[in-house]
């Protein structure tokens, strides 16, 4: 399915599949009305980094995830590795492909060129995000305050794309007004996004809540549930300040104490992660989203455990 290649991709003549003409919008995956379980990537900064990310992509193709997405680092810090992760995916392997794309800081002639650039190169999966100021400066006002204006902006130039967005079950950290906040999630699904990925969570309750929450606010677009399995100690501390409004339940807090190695948090970490995803299943939930962090340990005894060849099988 993948043919290997070290290191960062070549910008030259690489011999590619035959150019990838079919491809499928997420909201058509979702509409089979099953649970598609997708994986997440970011772009390597270093050589080393890449082949990492290839080998793990080698290992977790088997279990034939409904499509992978790739971050987008805030203001174009990661615009042509995100590019480059994006089009290798798309033209390599059978993947269906999401761009993530934050709209933070850049001006709307930017964002012509950075779409333009992905419907030639046939990727037509977006996932349409604000994106935060980078912690070391500051970022030109840009044409576009909210994700709302980016998923406006997509519809109105490439209407043929697909569109999701973020929803943060727990509240977005910058949020002063819980039933405000899910108005403008409405207002982005208004715009035309397709559908929802949530923020992680580790209590699946938090998850039914805000589904609940946002069908009574007229919000009818599924709500993939974004599932992050923690692999360290450090790992979660870093979880909870990149998503500081996560709520750590005190059960989960109590099974980390417990793991005696970094090697026994992973496993338990895991394990927690694996019921989540089965009780979500059971659930009928349209789709899980698991953040790899570029790892296929996690994933592949997910997949594992749940008694699955490929995730495929619950299409
Ligand atoms: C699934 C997922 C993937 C992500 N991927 C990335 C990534 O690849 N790169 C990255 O940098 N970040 C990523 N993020 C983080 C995200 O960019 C940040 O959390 C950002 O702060 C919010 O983005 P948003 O798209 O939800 O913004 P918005 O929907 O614009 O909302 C941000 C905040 O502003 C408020 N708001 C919205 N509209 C208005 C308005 N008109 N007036 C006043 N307030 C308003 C909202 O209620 C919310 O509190 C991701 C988050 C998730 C959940």
């Amino acid at each position: 399915m993948l043919r290997r290649q070290h290191g960062p991709p070549a910008r030259t003549s690489v011999s590619y599949y035959p150019w990838k003409v079919r491809f499928m919008l997420i909201r058509d995956i979702l509409s089979a009305g099953k649970t598609a379980v997708s994986f997440e990537f970011f772009p390597p900064k270093t050589p080393a980094g890449w082949d990492r990310l290839f080998r793990s992509i080698s290992e977790l193709t088997p279990l034939k995830p409904a499509y992978v997405s790739v971050t987008y680092g805030a203001g174009g810090s990661t615009r042509d590795r995100t590019h480059d992760l994006v089009t290798r995916l798309h033209r390599e392997t059978d993947l269906e492909v999401v761009a993530h794309l934050t709209c933070v800081g850049h001006s709307r002639d930017e964002m012509h060129a950075i779409l333009d650039r992905y419907a030639e190169g046939g990727v037509h999966n977006i996932l349409a995000l604000r994106g935060d100021d980078p912690t070391d400066g500051k970022l030109p006002p840009g044409d576009f305050p909210f994700a709302a204006d980016l998923v406006d902006f997509i519809r109105s130039n490439h209407p043929q794309m697909g569109v999701g967005v973020a929803g943060f079950p727990e509240g977005h950290p910058s949020s002063s007004n819980r039933l405000d906040e899910i108005a403008k999630l409405k207002d982005k699904v208004d715009a035309g996004a397709d559908y929802i990925v949530t923020q992680l969570f580790f209590d699946n309750r938090d998850y039914y809540d805000y589904v609940d929450r946002c069908r009574l606010a007229g919000i009818e677009a599924p709500l993939i549930a974004g599932i992050m399995p923690i692999s360290s100690r450090k790992n979660m501390a870093r979880m909870a300040e990149l998503a500081p409004r996560t709520r750590f339940p005190a059960s989960l807090i109590r099974t980390v104490k417990r793991a005696d190695s970094d090697k026994r948090v992973e496993m338990a970490g895991t394990h927690w992660a694996t019921e989540q995803v089965r009780d979500l299943l059971d659930n009928g939930v349209p789709g899980i989203h698991l953040y790899t962090l570029n790892n296929s340990a996690s994933t592949l005894r997910i997949g594992e455990s749940l008694g699955l060849d490929g995730f495929d099988a619950l299409l």
